[in-house]
């Protein structure tokens, strides 16, 4: 058995992405002491690194006008207080990049008097590395410790349930490391890596979402995946999928995780002390996004941890690790350690599983056929394992796109029409009558348990036809508010 290290701070986060690396840099210069680890090398590519670099822009004038594109754009499925945060926020992620060095461009409103996107400067392949450079700079000047190399199991609980750290493997040393610390962040990004066909780089493997489950967390529209696809094949999709499905299913690729952990307007889940920022969160965009406002999320929700850190310190006093706790995390990981079973061949498994079953031509058949395909790998995967770096870090992924996997087909099979970028084959038609509504999954003792709720209203009332679409969307012009677009 492995010693674990042992890591104190105030707030660990996980993940160096847009999220993470501001989250980072806003809790350190907060007076936190934090310490921020990613399962990737150094300067390895994210989803941060491949953006294109197009932000949501508004000034307070425009801000209810792109309240309301998110709203609409989202199907009606957003949670407006979340999205009226995002809007509030869009000026301060602006300047505070500004300060922070990074050159923007020009902004472009999508009309007159309308909200619209800015772009940074850099361009190319992983231009949001120069972002991240000068995000991880000022971090540095704060203190905060990177961990690289260093991929997150579980989130740690106290006995109330609270959360109280991370339990991560040192892939170099192959060793267990505890961070223990008051704030948990969650910034591991979507789950696009989950299909056999994404654009995501590496390791966009849902392991936040599952975390956040296992530690109690609900998630929120988990099904709503965004897929990209030719916009002259989407109606293909929509009616002729079964008949088309082989032909169909060479084409598109998961793009973006809609779905994800349910957080409050200030970022926080249900378990105490325990926040999820940018993608790896769910609810804010409901069924489809308008392009550029990923970032904005991810930056804003970050930016809001210097309220959180400074509400949060009253838990200092109550929390404190539990060594049975720990000892069973380690446990796990020592399986981990000594795994027979290669994980790579399960991890391609699981992709294509996904892809053919979960995928953009899915059916009632397709996701159960899935679900009962991945319970077939339970098995397998429980000794998964191995000694490379490549070998664990594809073990803990493999575990956790399992959990993933299972739990968009749950939601799937719940959301029974056709909304945004989510398309059922066999219903290929939104339905405002009985669908409009929030699916809600939490970890029951015996599985998963999935409610529903519907949306609040509370900013924008009046649902209107959603739209249907792929990839990211465009503004809607005023004068057309339900054009079609992809
Ligand atoms: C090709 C492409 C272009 C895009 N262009 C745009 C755009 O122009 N505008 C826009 O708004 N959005 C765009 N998006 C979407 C946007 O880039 C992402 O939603 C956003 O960057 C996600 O940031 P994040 O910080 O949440 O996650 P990521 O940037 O994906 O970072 C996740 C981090 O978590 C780490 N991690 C994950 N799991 C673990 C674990 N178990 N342990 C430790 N570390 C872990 C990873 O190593 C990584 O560091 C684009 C996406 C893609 C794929």
């Amino acid at each position: 058995m492995r010693e674990p290290v042992v890591i104190e701070c105030d707030v660990a986060v996980v993940g160096t992405g847009a999220a993470g690396m501001m989250a980072a840099l806003t809790a350190a210069e907060n007076g936190a002491k934090v310490c921020c680890i990613s399962k990737m090398p150094f300067h390895a590519p994210n989803c941060t690194t491949r953006a294109y670099g197009d932000m949501t822009w508004t000034t307070h004038r425009t801000r209810d006008e792109l309240v309301r594109q998110i709203v609409q754009t989202g199907g009606f499925l957003s949670d407006q207080s979340r999205v009226f945060g995002l809007a509030l926020g869009v000026p301060h992620v602006l300047n505070k990049l500004r300060v922070l060095g990074v050159p923007l461009d020009e902004p472009r409103p999508a009309g007159p008097g309308m909200p619209g996107t800015v772009r940074w400067s850099y361009r190319g392949t992983d231009a949001g590395q120069e972002v991240l450079d000068r995000i991880r700079a000022g971090a540095l000047a704060h203190r905060v410790n990177f961990m690289h190399g260093c991929v997150a199991t579980e989130v740690l609980t106290d006995a109330n349930g609270e959360a109280c750290g991370i339990a991560a493997i040192g892939l170099a040393a192959r060793q267990p490391v505890i961070l223990r610390s008051w704030i948990v962040v969650l910034a591991t990004g979507g789950g696009a890596g989950i299909f056999a066909r994404t654009d995501n780089p590496p390791g966009t493997t849902g392991d936040g979402i599952a975390m956040a489950y296992e530690a109690g967390a609900e998630l929120v529209d988990l099904e709503l995946i965004s897929f990209g696809y030719p916009e002259a094949r989407i109606r293909d999709v929509l009616e002729r999928g079964e008949e088309l499905r082989d032909e169909l299913l060479e084409l598109g690729y998961a793009h973006y995780f809609l779905g994800g952990a349910r957080v409050t307007y200030s970022n926080e889940t249900e378990v105490d002390g325990l926040y999820a920022v940018g993608e790896v969160s769910g609810g804010v965009f409901g069924a489809g996004r308008l392009g550029g406002s990923a970032l904005a999320d991810c930056f804003g929700g970050a930016l809001s941890i210097h309220s959180w850190v400074n509400l949060e310190i009253e838990r200092l006093d109550r929390i404190g690790v539990d060594d049975d706790e720990v000892q069973a995390a380690c446990d796990r990981i020592e399986t981990i350690l000594r795994g027979t079973t290669h994980p790579a061949p399960l991890q391609e498994r699981i992709r294509e599983i996904c892809w053919r079953g979960l995928g953009p031509v899915k059916t009632e058949a397709s996701i159960t056929r899935a679900l009962e395909e991945l319970e077939e790998l339970s098995p397998e995967i429980a000794f998964c394992g191995g000694a490379s770096r490549d070998d664990i870090r594809t073990a803990v992924e493999v575990r956790h796109m399992h959990t993933v996997a299972q739990l968009v087909a749950h939601a799937s099979l719940e959301r029974r029409e056709t909304r945004g970028c989510y398309w059922r084959a066999d219903y290929p038609e939104p339905d405002n009558e009985t669908q409009l509504r929030n699916l809600i999954l939490r970890k029951g003792k015996d599985g998963p348990e999935v409610t529903s709720e519907p949306p609040r209203l509370d900013r924008v009332k009046e649902p209107t036809t959603p739209r249907i679409g792929a990839g990211c969307f465009g503004y809607i012009p005023r004068e057309t508010p339900n054009a079609h677009q992809g």
